[in-house]
C-alpha cells in the first residue's frame, strides 16, 4: 500500500512528489505526462530563479528531482478513484489496480483548442494559449486572438501593448465580455475587430505565417500574416474523475481547505483543478507541497501520532 497516490503530471503534481517523497512517504505518480500545461509553453519568464527560461527545460528540472528522489512513477491515465470500507483509496487505471492511504488528484486543466489544421503542428511556435505567458515574444509583431469572451478580450488587451497589430477574431456578431473591457477593446488603435469569422487553418513551415479566416456571412476565405495566434476560447478542468467523489464549485473546480484537502477526507488536490485562483506554475507548485504536507498529517494524525506538520 502507498502512503499517497499522485495523480497528475503537472507543476502541482511533480512539486507534491518531491514534498511526498522527502517526507519519506512511498509515492506513486500516475500521470498522462510530465509536464501538463507547461508543455503547452515556450519560455517561462516569471517563476523565480529564472529569469527565462524554456518550459521543456523547467519541465526537465522538475522531472529529475522528481525521479532522483526515488517517487515510484507510471505513465497512464487514471480512470477511477474510489474510497473503500477501510478508509484506504483504489486507483484504477484500466485493469491495474493500485491501493494508497492518501490520494492528491493534481489532475490540472486543458485550454478549449480550435481543432483546425496547424494548430498542434505549430504550437509553441506561434500558437499560444496564455496572453499573459506569452505575449512579450510577440514584441512589435503581429499576432491574432481568437474568441469573444473575457479571456480574448483580455488577451487582446494585454497584447495590444506589446505586438504591432492585435486581430481579434470572433465567430459570433457580438461579444460576450464584460462591457467596460468590450469599450476598451474597441478604443484600442491597433486592435482590429473581424466579427463573424472562423479562423480555419493556421498556416506555416517552422512557425506561424498566416491564418485562413471564413467570413461567415459571405462565405469568403481571406488568408491574413500574423506571427502568432492566441487562441483563447476557454478553459476546461480536467476533474470529471473525481466530480462523483468530492464537492466542486460552479465552474466544476475541487474545493479545497488551506491544507489542500477536498471534501473527502484522505483525497487532497492542487493546482489548476482546484477552485484557488490565478493559474500559474508557482502557485500550483505551492499548492502541490501544501497537498503533500497535509497527506502527511493526515496520515500522522490517523496513526494516532498527534503532531501536525504545520502550526
Ligand atoms: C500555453 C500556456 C502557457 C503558460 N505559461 C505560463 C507561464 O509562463 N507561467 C506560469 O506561471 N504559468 C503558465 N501557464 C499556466 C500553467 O502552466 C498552469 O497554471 C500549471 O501548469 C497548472 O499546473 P497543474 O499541475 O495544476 O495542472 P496541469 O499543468 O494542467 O497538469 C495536469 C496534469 O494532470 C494530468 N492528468 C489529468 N487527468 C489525469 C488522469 N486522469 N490520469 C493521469 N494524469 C492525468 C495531465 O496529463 C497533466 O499532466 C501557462 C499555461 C498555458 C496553457
Amino acid at each position: 500500500m502507498f502512503d499517497t497516490i499522485i495523480i497528475g503530471g503537472g507543476p502541482a503534481a511533480l512539486s507534491a512528489a518531491i514534498y511526498a517523497a522527502r517526507r519519506q512517504m512511498k509515492t506513486l505518480m500516475i500521470a498522462k505526462d510530465f509536464g501538463g500545461q507547461m508543455m503547452w509553453a515556450s519560455a517561462i519568464e516569471n517563476y523565480p530563479g529564472y529569469k527565462s527560461i524554456a518550459a521543456a527545460e523547467l519541465i526537465e528540472k522538475f522531472s529529475e528531482q522528481v525521479k532522483e528522489l526515488g517517487v515510484e512513477i507510471k505513465f497512464s491515465e487514471v480512470k477511477e478513484i474510489k474510497k473503500l470500507a477501510d478508509d484506504s483509496f483504489e486507483v484504477s487505471i484500466g485493469n491495474e489496480k493500485f491501493s494508497a492511504k492518501t490520494v492528491i488528484a493534481a489532475i490540472g486543466a486543458a485550454h478549449r483548442q480550435l481543432g483546425v489544421p496547424g494548430e498542434n503542428e505549430l504550437a509553441g511556435r506561434g500558437v499560444a494559449y496564455c496572453a499573459n505567458c506569452d505575449g512579450p515574444l510577440f514584441k512589435n509583431k503581429t499576432v491574432a486572438v481568437v474568441g469573444g469572451g473575457n479571456s480574448a478580450l483580455d488577451a487582446a488587451e494585454i497584447l495590444s501593448k506589446i505586438a504591432a497589430k492585435v486581430y481579434l477574431i470572433h465567430q459570433f456578431p457580438v461579444f460576450q465580455a464584460f462591457e467596460h473591457l468590450e469599450k476598451k477593446v474597441r478604443e484600442t488603435a491597433n486592435i482590429e475587430i473581424i466579427l463573424q469569422s472562423k479562423v480555419e487553418e493556421i498556416i506555416g513551415d517552422k512557425k506561424v505565417a498566416s491564418i485562413k479566416a471564413r467570413n461567415l456571412t459571405d462565405n469568403s476565405l481571406q488568408e491574413i500574416p500574423v506571427d502568432g495566434i492566441f487562441v483563447e476560447i476557454g478553459f476546461e478542468v480536467n476533474t470529471k474523475l473525481a466530480a462523483e467523489i468530492v464537492k466542486l464549485n460552479e465552474r466544476k473546480e475541487i474545493i479545497i481547505s488551506d491544507k489542500g484537502e477536498t471534501s473527502l477526507p484522505g483525497l487532497f488536490a492542487a493546482g489548476d483543478a482546484t477552485a484557488v485562483p490565478y493559474k500559474q506554475i508557482i502557485i500550483a507548485s505551492g499548492q502541490g507541497a501544501v497537498a503533500a504536507l497535509g497527506a502527511y498529517e493526515y496520515i500522522q494524525l490517523k496513526s494516532g501520532n498527534v503532531q501536525k506538520v504545520t502550526k
